[in-house]
Order: C-alpha cells, then structure tokens, then sequence
C-alpha cells in the first residue's frame, strides 16, 4: 500500500523522445529513462537512465550512453528540451553506459568528470566490455572510442554551473567500484547512478562488494533526497528507491546469514524464495546469481 501512495506522489510528466522516456522532475531537472532488459542493436547499448540539470550557462549531462550513437541519441533527446551546449558531463560509475559515451560529447568541447576510482575501473574493463557490446549491440558500436574523464576527484567535489550549485560524492564500491552520487541541494535531488535501480532487479556485480554497497545508500539516503535520479528505471522518491534497492540488499543479507548459521551452502542459497522482488523486471535472469554472489562474499568473511 506504502509503495502505491508513493508511487502516485511522484507521477512525473513523461514524454517519448527516441529510444527514452523523459520525466520531467523538477524545473529544468529531467531523467531520461531507457529499456529496462538488455543492452540492444536497437536502444543502442543505452538500457540505462541518464540525469539532465539546464542552467542558464549550458547542459550537465549525468552518464554519457554506452556507446557514440547511444550518446548522439542522448544528445538528440535534449535537444528536444534545450539548444544549450552540453557543458559538463558527469560518469556516475565504471559501466559502459555511465561512460562509453564520452568522446561524442568531448568532441561538443565537454568538460569529463568521474571519481578517480571510476577512472581505473573503466580503464581496466574497457575493452572487456566494448567486446560484450559488440556481441549484444553489433554495428550499433560503430564509431565507439574509450575515453576518459580529463577531472577526477577521491572523494567529494563541488561543481559549479549557471547558477546551480551540485556536490559530487564517493563513498565507497557499490555496484561498481568508482560509483558516485550527484547532489542538487536546492531542490533536494540525488542523481545516483547505479546506487539505486528502479523497476528492474540490481546485480551485485561488477564489484560484488554488497556490504559496501548497503553503507553507500545509507549515506546517500542520509542526505533525505526528495527526488532520486537513479541509475535504471524512474525517477521516484526516496522511499520507492530504498524498497527497490536497499530493502532487496537487506533480503539478500538476512537470508544468507541464516544459511550459514545452519550450515548451509551455495545451492541452499540458489534455492532462497525471492518471490517477494518479483515484481522487478529481469527477477527470472539475476536473482539466482545475486544470491549466490552474496552468499560468496559472506562465506569468506564468516
Ligand atoms: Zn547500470
């Protein structure tokens, strides 16, 4: 019942442009919500949601698609909302989507922006994941060069632009290594990556460090968001947010540990009646593997 109130409070106005969904959040603040499923020929790599703030010197664009015709894309859709230039481009983490997009923009003359954790994590896995992507988005690669953000930062750094004020944070791994939240704090918004997924499951993956991942949201969500711009899916509140992402982590957690108290194994943890997260899109494909990543993780730390 919580989850359908919350819902309705946060209806955002939504248009189609492209291959997105674009929710209006605030005044000039937006999210550009791509396909849920898998990256395809089609939606161009961009199954991801990228943030977009207006000011009146130019574009801060939140994650640049997973590819050059998947940022063209990107940049198509806001042209749709502004003809501002694209200044500043933000990689909230080390996915392909976060990031593979970023030398259509630099050539735009954007300033490149991730945490200097993101920056090896994309350096070290680039070419691992441009040889995954030519097999699920074929030709739709064409033209895809590995660029890296030019400014990095350890852990906070404050931005400027057009009269908006934003605060980039990195508190620790969470489904990436270098994964970042962006906070706006005059109107309360939190873009935050892959830190939060919407109506589709999360993966513990890439950095499976689920633990890490929990301390992350609970900073991120100590800041009392009133809008969240997550990684995948819509725009929400916080509330929504949490039961979709941090609530699944608890689940995960509380299941594995009595498991192990009992001696349990990996197949026992295979076996764990997540019926309850049904509802996320993708549940069939990743919930089998999640429980048996964080059963690894809480095996050897046991
Ligand atoms: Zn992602």
């Amino acid at each position: 019942m919580k989850i359908i109130i919350m819902a309705s409070l946060y209806l955002f106005s939504s248009l189609t442009y492209a291959s997105f969904e674009v929710q209006k959040v605030t005044d000039n603040v937006y999210a550009l919500v791509g396909e849920l499923s898998q990256r395809s020929k089609t939606n161009l790599g961009n199954n991801s949601t990228h943030g977009v703030i207006i000011t009146s010197k130019g574009v801060v664009l939140i994650d640049s698609g997973a590819s050059y015709l998947g940022a063209k894309e990107i940049h198509k859709t806001i042209r749709k909302l502004t003809n501002k230039p694209i200044k500043i481009v933000i990689n909230t983490g080390g996915q392909d989507h976060r990031w593979l997009g970023n030398d259509y923009f630099k050539k735009l003359g954007a300033r490149i922006i991730s945490s200097s954790k993101a920056k090896i994590d994309q350096q070290i896995r680039a070419d691992e994941q441009t040889t995954r992507l030519k097999i699920l988005i074929g030709d739709s690669l064409k033209g895809t060069e590995p660029v890296f953000a030019s400014e990095t930062f350890d852990k906070k750094m404050n931005l400027d632009l057009g009269g908006v004020h934003l605060e980039l944070y990195h508190f620790g791994a969470a489904h990436t290594a270098g994964d970042i939240v962006i906070w706006m704090p005059s109107i309360r918004v939190m873009f935050t990556g892959d830190i939060v997924f919407n109506d589709r499951m999360l993966g513990i993956g890439p950095a499976k460090d689920f633990q890490s991942w929990m301390n992350v949201f609970e900073k991120m969500a100590s800041f009392k968001p009133k809008y969240i711009i997550p990684g995948h899916g819509s725009a929400s509140g916080l509330s929504l947010a949490t039961n979709n992402t941090y609530h699944y982590l608890v689940f995960l957690k509380t299941k594995i540990s009595k498991i192990l108290e009992n001696d349990g194994n990996m197949l026992d943890a295979s076996k764990i009646d997540q019926s309850k997260f049904h509802y996320l899109k993708n549940y069939e494909s990743i919930a089998g593997k999640n429980a048996q990543w964080v059963f690894e993780q809480m095996e050897f730390d046991y």
